[in-house]
């Protein structure tokens, strides 16, 4: 599932392929992927113009503005294998190809592709897309939080390391890669419990979090099972530097012990029992 790296990566190759731009002709294959009216979608999206791509969590937000209309705020989720490519109009379509947006002037195509179907899109008013459901619930972004916002949020939880991680209401973005990775580079085990943290483990965590977040943005994400691709297309390349996640059975990269797989919060976890030892 694309996670912070992934979802940033396309907002950065959306922003700098669609912004300035005015959306023409939407095609619309697969409407039950809009939890909003799929009417008021095909109405509202032609004429606008992208004012903006942001990011926030492991959600797409696309900033459509209008001078006589309301601005209105495209949400996606890439679910587990959404991917939203900018492509010359006259490449054929790929299957699973469920939106495609045209664009004044004519030449490039917005495609939304996604075989399993687990994302989804909302159009909402720009003034209350993060006042709303899903965006309200969201906790802090773990790239802009400081080491005392870390220690304060992670502090106030109890409960094991990799569902604290995962929970999106915690901490904003990270998923089952990159809280693996991190716990790996923190040297903490998945189960280890964060009321029994002293404050130089919390620190570990913040820093290694910080780091595994900022190498794999510089990556371009990670690419497994064909799933996430950039906006041209292009797989990411963090996963040839995953330490833990997709790793079972293989020596450790630090201490040669042979990775070890469980299931923690219903979620596949990776982990090498030595370096990860419960504190
Ligand atoms: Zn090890």
């Amino acid at each position: 599932m694309p996670e912070l790296p992934e979802v940033e990566t396309v907002a950065r190759g959306l922003r700098q392929a669609l912004v300035g731009r005015t959306l023409a002709a939407v095609t619309l294959h697969r409407p039950d992927l809009l939890r909003t009216d799929p009417a008021l979608f095909l109405a509202e999206l032609p004429g606008r113009t992208v004012a903006g791509v942001r990011r926030r969590g492991k959600y797409l937000l696309i900033d459509l503005t209008s001078p006589d209309r309301e601005a209105l705020t495209w949400l996606v989720h890439l679910g587990m294998t959404g991917q939203l490519l900018v492509l010359p109009a006259a490449v054929p379509l790929q299957s699973h190809t469920h939106l495609q947006v045209d664009f004044v002037p004519a030449g490039r195509q917005l495609r939304y592709r996604d075989p399993r179907r687990f994302g989804f899109w909302a159009l909402l008013p720009t003034a209350q897309v993060e006042k709303e459901p899903p965006l309200v619930h969201l906790g802090p972004e773990p790239l802009e939080m400081s080491l005392a916002d870390f220690q304060a949020v992670m502090g106030r939880q109890r409960g094991g390391l990799k569902a604290l991680l995962l929970n999106q209401r915690v901490i904003a973005g990270v998923g089952n890669i990159y809280a693996d990775e991190a716990l790996f580079a923190a040297g903490l085990h998945p189960r280890q419990r964060a009321e029994e943290l002293r404050p130089v483990h919390l620190r570990r965590l913040y820093e290694a979090l910080q780091r595994v977040l900022r190498a794999a943005l510089a990556a371009q994400g990670s690419s497994i099972d064909a799933g996430y691709v950039s906006v041209e297309g292009r797989p990411g390349n963090y996963q040839d530097q995953h330490q833990v996640y997709g790793r079972t059975g293989h020596p450790c990269r630090h201490c040669g012990t042979a990775i070890q797989h469980t299931v923690v919060a219903s979620r596949s976890t990776h982990f090498c029992p030595r370096c990860q030892r419960r504190k």
